[in-house]
C-alpha cells in the first residue's frame, strides 16, 4: 500500500500560485505613457507607470498544481 503524502510544491493545497504575464493595459505593450503627466527627464517622461516600461504586467493566480494535478497529496 502507498502512502500519500503532501504535496511538496502545493503544500497540499492543490492548487500553486503562478505569476503570468500580460500585455500591459495601460501602454498596450510599448512600456511607454501615452498620456505623459510630467516632462520630468529623471523618470523618463514617457514611461509607463503600471509597467515601469516592461510592457508587460505580471500577476499572480492560482492554477491547479501540476504535481499533483491537484489532489494535495503525491504517493510516497
Ligand atoms: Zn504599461
Ligand atoms: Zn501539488
Amino acid at each position: 500500500m502507498l502512502d500519500e503524502r503532501p504535496c511538496p510544491l502545493c503544500r497540499g493545497a492543490g492548487e500553486t500560485l503562478v505569476a503570468s504575464e500580460r500585455t500591459c493595459h495601460s501602454c498596450g505593450g510599448t512600456g511607454r505613457d501615452r498620456r505623459s503627466s510630467t516632462d520630468d527627464p529623471r523618470f523618463g517622461a514617457d514611461t509607463c507607470q503600471a509597467c515601469h516600461g516592461y510592457g508587460v504586467e505580471t500577476s499572480r493566480e492560482f492554477q491547479l498544481c501540476p504535481s499533483c494535478n491537484g489532489r494535495g497529496s503525491i504517493p510516497g
